[in-house]
């Protein structure tokens, strides 16, 4: 019986992850279970699970978490620290699904512990990549891909050499924007970039499909995961999503990776592997799919893909302030502050103002230096907001 922990098991990831969970009772042990503000879902689901701990990120709500949880014997807990704790907690498996930096260190807690780590917070290899990859080194923890890109990537790779790869290709659905005249972009509303296309997801990664922001992170997730140069890698628009990663070899092959919009694919991938069980997807017809069709991304639609090159190229802890950036002008877009274009110019700026920061940027990657970045580039770009409303 494999003891599984879930981290953000209260969002769209977490719910999945639950799902399966749910279908194959006596293969799982359910430790620790995570969330933030839904704390009706995340007992509901500790009491089903029979978790043994229940942990909200917010101690203002850890009353109301011991409240739901009374009488059901599973321990509750509340705040940053007790996060970290439900990671480090004895696990075989852990789903990392916590959404932006917060995810770090829990993630890391669980990697120290030797557990294997399913990792759909693409932030924390954004944030430090290198953090994270020499902790599972030296705990001889594994990292497992949950992104639907990059999960496809880790199929598309296995049994080959990493070094007879020439390209990895992402797709991207091009979000909810992809086919409006550009000028009007800087009038979407909230609602209009909250609504995907394709996936349904939460909403901070829906807007970030829509600008792009997602896909540019998962760029950065590509470098760090598979250790391949930034300019092996590509983005391809493709509408359908129902390619989801190609790898190019150096005999000009390409292995693609296909399959319906359901993140339980990459998921279940992650929560059985090395095996491959069934699981509860569609079917993909091929014949009713019809037309698969590719593009390029456009420069001007989406900034955030030549951002995130130049936060690879800078390296150290540009990618920190790339995402700490990122999600402030993000919370600031949610709270209806900026445009919806103004949040890559806002990102461009504090990457440019830190840049000058060679002590920053340059710092050894430790979670405290990480931590310190990430707060410096938000407080950044709380100013360069405050200076543009001013
Ligand atoms: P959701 O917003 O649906 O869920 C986020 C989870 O994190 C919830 O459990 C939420 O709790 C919790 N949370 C929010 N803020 C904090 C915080 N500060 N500290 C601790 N916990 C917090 O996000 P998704 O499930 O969509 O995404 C999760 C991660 O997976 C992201 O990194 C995303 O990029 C990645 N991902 C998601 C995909 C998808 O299909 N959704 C696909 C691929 C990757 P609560 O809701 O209770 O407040």
């Amino acid at each position: 019986m494999r003891r599984v922990s879930i981290l953000g098991a209260t969002g769209s990831i977490g719910q999945n992850t639950i799902d399966l969970i749910d279908r194959a009772p006596d293969a799982f042990r359910v430790v620790a279970l995570t969330g933030g503000r839904n704390i009706a879902r995340l007992a509901e689901d500790a009491r089903r699970l029979k978790a043994e701990i229940a942990v909200t990120a917010h101690p203002e709500l850890l009353d109301d978490l011991r409240a739901a949880l009374a009488g059901s014997g599973v321990e509750a807990a509340a705040g940053a620290q007790a996060l970290c704790e439900a990671g480090a907690r004895e696990a075989d498996w852990v789903m990392s699904a916590i959404v932006g930096a917060a995810g770090l260190a829990p993630g890391l807690a669980a990697l120290q512990t030797g557990a294997t780590l399913a990792l759909a917070n693409k932030e924390s290899l954004v944030c430090a990549g290198a953090l994270l990859l020499d902790t599972a080194r030296r705990h001889e923890a594994r990292l497992l891909p949950v992104d639907s890109e990059h999960s496809g990537i880790f199929q598309a790779l296995r049994g080959e050499d990493i070094a007879a790869v020439e390209r990895i290709i992402i797709t991207a659905s091009g979000g909810a924007f992809r086919d409006w005249p550009i000028e009007d972009l800087a009038r979407a509303t909230l609602d209009e970039a909250s609504s995907h296309p394709n996936w349904a997801m939460g909403q901070r990664i829906t807007i970030d499909s829509a600008s792009m922001f997602n896909k540019a992170m998962e760029v950065i997730e590509t470098r760090e995961f598979f250790g391949v140069e930034p300019d092996q890698i590509e983005v391809v628009v493709h509408p359908e999503s129902l390619v989801h990663a190609l790898v190019g070899y150096r005999d000009g092959g390409l292995i693609a990776h296909v399959g319906p919009h359901d993140m339980r694919h990459a998921i279940g991938f992650a929560l059985n592997w090395p095996e491959r069980r069934d699981l509860p997807v569609e079917r993909l017809d091929l014949a009713r799919a019809g037309a698969l069709t590719f593009r390029a991304p456009e420069a001007a639609r989406y900034p955030a893909l030549r951002l995130a090159t130049a936060a690879m190229q800078r390296g150290g802890m540009a990618g920190a302030v790339f995402n700490a950036a990122k999600e402030q002008a993000l919370d600031a877009f949610i709270a209806g502050q900026i445009g919806f274009t103004v949040m890559a110019e806002i990102v461009e700026e504090v990457m440019a103002r830190l840049d000058r920061d060679a002590g920053l940027i340059d710092a050894p990657m430790t979670l405290d230096n990480v931590t310190r970045t990430d707060h410096l580039a938000r407080q950044c770009a709380r100013n360069v907001m405050a200076e543009r409303a001013g």
